[in-house]
């Protein structure tokens, strides 16, 4: 497994963003994140606290952090005393269930949106609209994770700005940016999803529930389309993940 350290990995990102303070654990979570998604560590390899505490070169304590983190999040599986493990790629049926409920709730979700959020709330979801965009334009790979993180951002905001925590709940527990995201992470696919997204927040900005709910139910539908093509490539063509076994996933 090519592991990057966190020198390596991290120097670039935090001189050109200046306007965040990311802790160590959200660093050492970060780098993990972008070698997940661009699959540089893939699927079945072993993680341990020991050893990536000495391949960033920091301690125990934000690597375990940023462990229990990824696991709550169904990326990785495993116990800290006996080890970590990199999750399988999620199966097309998992898939097909994780569209359909975001295509049942998300939208109602930006709906609701419309009706709560602020000014302050509207501009929290333009920045991390355009925090997008500029990785897109910066295009490169070390960008995945970032992108998969911020997208994350932009969903959940919105689920939060629903104010109801059944939907939240239910939302926050399919997991599904990071797991699509490691399906594939394509330039064109990010920089559609940002158009997408603009208009989600128009409707959230205009109080337009109808609108919002229109956006976001579009957005779920054409980001499935554009996965179904990967859905078939990660279940017929496993070799291309070096290291990856289908016999480990399920
Ligand atoms: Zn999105």
């Amino acid at each position: 497994m090519a592991l990057k350290t966190r020198t390596a990995h991290l120097a670039g990102d935090e001189q050109d963003e200046p306007r965040t303070k990311r802790s160590l654990s959200d660093e050492v979570y970060e780098s993990l994140i972008t070698q997940l998604v661009s699959l540089e560590i893939p699927p079945g390899s072993r993680l341990t606290v020991d050893t990536l505490a000495r391949t960033f070169g920091v301690s125990q304590t934000p690597v375990r952090a940023a462990l229990i983190r990824l696991q709550t999040e169904g990326l990785i599986v495993g116990k800290h005393n006996a080890g970590f493990w990199v999750a399988p790629i999620p199966t097309e049926k998992y898939f097909s269930e994780t569209y359909l409920m975001r295509e049942l709730l998300e939208p109602e979700a930006a709906a609701l949106a419309a009706d709560n959020a602020r000014a302050d709330d509207v501009r929290q979801l333009r920045e991390l609209c355009s925090q997008m965009e500029q990785l897109v334009l910066e295009g490169t790979k070390k960008n995945y994770g970032r992108f998969a993180i911020l997208d994350d951002a932009f969903h959940s905001t919105i689920i939060t700005l629903s104010d109801n925590g059944i939907m939240k709940h239910v939302l926050e527990n399919l997991h599904a940016h990071m797991h699509l995201f490691r399906l594939r992470y394509h330039a064109s696919v990010a920089e559609e999803a940002i158009e997408e997204h603009k208009k989600i927040v128009d409707g959230i900005q205009n109080r337009d529930s109808s609108a919002a709910r229109a956006a976001m139910s579009a957005h779920i539908i054409s980001s499935r389309n554009r996965m179904i093509p990967f859905y078939h490539a990660s279940t017929t063509n496993p070799p291309a993940m070096p290291g990856a076994t289908r016999e480990s996933a399920q």
